[in-house]
C-alpha cells in the first residue's frame, strides 16, 4: 500500500528528514554516575557546555576527549584544562598515521608524533590514544606506517605511565601480537571493543579494559553481546564514540554523552546484572583505567 501524493507530501518529507536527524530525547538518568570513556566533542553539533550540562543531568559526569590527529589532539588537552569533568586522550589514529606518511614520508610522521608526545606529558592528558590498527580504512600500502606509529604510542604510553586507548578495527591478531611484542602499558583499554567472546577472555587474562559502544544495541550484534557475556564487570568501561555509533532506538540520528545511559542498560541486561551495579563497576573501572 502506497500513500497517495498530496500537495504538501514533499514538506510532510522534509520534516521528516529534519526529524530523523534531531538530537534524541534524554534517556532517564543513571542510577549511579559514570564516565563516557571515548568521545568526540569536536565532532559533535552542540557546544562543549551545552553536551555536558546534558550528560550531566543523566548521570554521565565524566567525559575522555579523545583527539584524532596532532591539532585536534592539542584541542582535546585544552578543552581538559578547560573543563573540570573532561580528560583528554590524545594520538595520531590509525588511519591519519598512513595519511601523513604518504604526504611527507617518515619525517612528516616523526614530527607529529614529537607533537602528540609534548601532549602527552600534560596533566589532564590520561591516556595516549586511538592509536592501533584499522585494516578496514587503510590499505595493505599503509600498514607499515600503521604499525610503526601503534609500536611508536605503546611506547610514550608506557614512558609517561598514561593508559593506552586502542583502536582495533579487523585486526585483532595483529594488534594483539604487537601488543605482546612491544609489552602492553599497565592500564590499556579497547575503545569500541569488536572482538569475539573468545578474544574477550583472552584480554581479560591480560587484564585489558574492554570498552563497549552503542553498537551493543544493533539487532545484528549478537557475537558482540556474546563477548560482553564472557568479559568479567571488573573490566568493563561504556563510550559513545560519538558522533558515530547511536544506540538503539536512536540509530541513524546524532551520538552525544548524554545518550550513554542506552548502552549502559543494554550492557546490564546482556551480563544479566542491575543497572546500579554495572554502572558502579564501570564507574570505578574507568577511574582505574585513566588514572583519575
Ligand atoms: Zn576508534
Ligand atoms: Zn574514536
Amino acid at each position: 500500500m502506497s500513500t497517495p501524493a498530496t500537495p504538501n507530501s514533499a514538506a510532510t518529507n522534509a520534516a521528516k528528514a529534519r526529524a530523523a536527524q534531531a538530537p534524541p530525547p534524554p534517556p532517564e538518568p543513571l542510577a549511579f554516575p559514570v564516565a563516557d570513556s571515548h568521545t568526540h566533542l569536536d565532532m559533535q553539533e552542540s557546544s562543549v557546555a551545552d553536551a555536558l550540562t546534558a550528560a550531566a543531568a543523566v548521570g554521565v559526569t565524566t567525559v575522555i576527549q579523545v583527539g584524532c590527529d596532532l591539532e585536534r589532539s592539542r584541542w582535546a588537552a585544552e578543552t581538559a584544562a578547560a573543563w573540570k569533568s573532561v580528560w583528554a586522550a590524545v594520538a595520531l589514529h590509525p588511519n591519519e598515521a598512513p595519511r601523513l606518511s604518504a604526504e611527507g614520508g617518515q619525517e612528516a610522521l616523526d614530527e607529529a608524533l614529537a607533537g602528540i608526545e609534548k601532549l602527552a606529558g600534560l596533566g589532564q592528558v590520561l591516556a595516549v590514544g586511538e592509536t592501533g590498527l584499522d585494516y578496514f580504512r587503510t590499505g595493505p600500502e599503509g600498514i607499515a606506517a600503521q604499525q610503526r606509529s601503534f609500536r611508536a604510542h605503546i611506547e610514550l604510553a608506557k614512558r609517561l605511565d598514561k593508559a593506552l586507548v586502542i583502536h582495533d578495527r579487523e585486526a585483532h591478531a595483529d594488534v594483539l601480537r604487537i601488543l605482546d611484542e612491544e609489552g602492553a602499558p599497565e592500564r590499556t583499554v579497547f575503545h569500541c571493543y569488536s572482538g569475539d567472546a573468545e578474544m574477550a577472555r583472552l584480554c581479560a587474562d591480560k587484564g585489558y579494559f574492554m570498552s563497549f559502544a552503542g553498537n551493543i544495541t544493533f539487532k545484528n550484534a549478537q557475537p558482540l553481546r556474546d563477548a560482553l557475556a564472557a568479559a568479567p564487570p571488573e573490566l568493563l568501561l561504556v563510550e559513545t564514540d560519538a558522533p558515530f555509533l547511536t544506540p538503539a532506538p536512536h540509530r541513524g540520528r546524532p551520538n552525544a554523552p548524554y545518550l550513554i545511559p542506552l548502552t549502559l542498560r543494554a550492557m546490564a541486561a546482556t551480563k544479566g546484572m542491575d543497572e546500579e551495579r554495572l554502572a558502579r563497576h564501570v564507574a570505578a573501572n574507568t577511574a582505574r583505567a585513566f588514572g583519575y
